[in-house]
């Protein structure tokens, strides 16, 4: 599917490119034309050979070191099965050091931008190895921030022990499987639960602790649920966040940021795109008939 002519307009809408100059490219015309910010993801997931890691740190890198040359605000998000989880857990903290020490080089003495390394969560297995090496890192002063999942029982504890650190955190619903003794099962339960963490992100206490809450969704509803929790307890539009996907409801984005919202987009780039537009593809059925037809012809 990667390589075929019928899929490439999903490859467009969805990836920025294959290289790390095209993600960067992307997260700095989205920032110049839209006041939209970035997060740079180089795909490659679930990696099991030392050479896949070492294509997947040295990506990490180079985005990393274009923070010198230019006036980005980006994360750069970080999985960490890309980075040896599956080979040896050991190794993460390393690559993870590697990339945080980069970013914060980089970075040296500039203020604008909330540039950072971002971990994102996977499959449950890794929600405790995941917030060690957040915490690790943060607490030796590295730019740091964490994914944390609404439909997991065990985020509303892990959430209260983030704001008390004054972390910055990315919220999403999940998209992993996980069983009931884990967590909620509906759409509907999963929804109220990212209320009550919304809520508990966009809090006066939350606030105080100079925590950085970051609302991925591109569920309207949240967003205005957020947006009237921010109004209520004093947080002004640039002390919080909204993110999406490049490609997914860009209106809504673009609404957000002329609205006076910070916006950031999740812009995946490199060869592998195909498991993330598959995604993207169940997500949306309209794009599923597109590729039918696009297939057919
Ligand atoms: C920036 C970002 C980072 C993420 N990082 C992680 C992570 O680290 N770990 C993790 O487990 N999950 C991650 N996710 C995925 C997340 O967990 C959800 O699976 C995903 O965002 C779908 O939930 P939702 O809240 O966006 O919207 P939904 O409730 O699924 O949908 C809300 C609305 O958006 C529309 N919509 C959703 N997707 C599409 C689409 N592709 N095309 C058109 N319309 C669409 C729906 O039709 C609906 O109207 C991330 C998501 C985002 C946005």
């Amino acid at each position: 599917m990667q390589t075929s002519r019928a899929t490439s307009f999903l490859r467009g809408k969805y990836v920025a490119g294959e290289s790390e100059a095209q993600g960067v490219e992307r997260a700095l015309t989205l920032l110049q034309d839209c006041g939209i910010r970035s997060s740079l993801f180089y795909m490659g997931e679930y990696v099991d050979t030392l050479d896949l890691v070492a294509q997947n740190v040295e990506n990490k890198v180079k985005v990393a070191e274009a923070l010198r040359d230019h006036a980005l605000d980006i994360h750069i998000s970080v999985d960490p099965t890309q980075i040896g989880h599956h080979i040896d857990p050991a190794l993460v903290e390393d690559r993870a050091y590697r990339i945080a020490r980069t970013i914060k080089d980089a970075i040296g003495n500039k203020t604008d931008g909330v540039n950072c390394l971002m971990f994102d969560m996977e499959d449950a297995s890794l929600n405790d190895p995941t917030i060690a090496i957040h915490n690790k890192l943060q607490n030796e002063g590295f730019p740091v921030a964490l994914t944390l999942q609404a439909y997991l029982y065990r985020t509303e504890a892990d959430l209260a022990a983030q704001i008390a650190r004054g972390s910055r955190v990315r919220l999403v619903k999940g998209a992993f499987a996980a069983g009931s003794e884990l967590a909620f099962q509906s759409t509907n339960e999963i929804k109220d639960n990212s209320r009550k963490l919304i809520a508990m992100m966009l809090s006066q206490e939350a606030r105080e602790a100079g925590f950085y809450p970051i609302i991925a969704t591109h569920d309207t509803r949240l967003h205005d649920f957020a947006i009237a929790q921010a109004r209520r307890n004093g947080w002004k539009p640039g002390s919080y966040e909204f993110e999406m996907l490049l490609g997914v409801r860009e209106d809504v984005a673009k609404r957000l940021s002329e609205n006076g919202e910070r916006v950031r987009l999740y812009v995946p780039f490199g060869r592998d795109w195909w498991p993330h537009a598959a995604r993207r593809l169940g997500e949306n059925p309209a794009n599923a008939v597109l590729l039918a037809r696009s297939l057919a012809s």
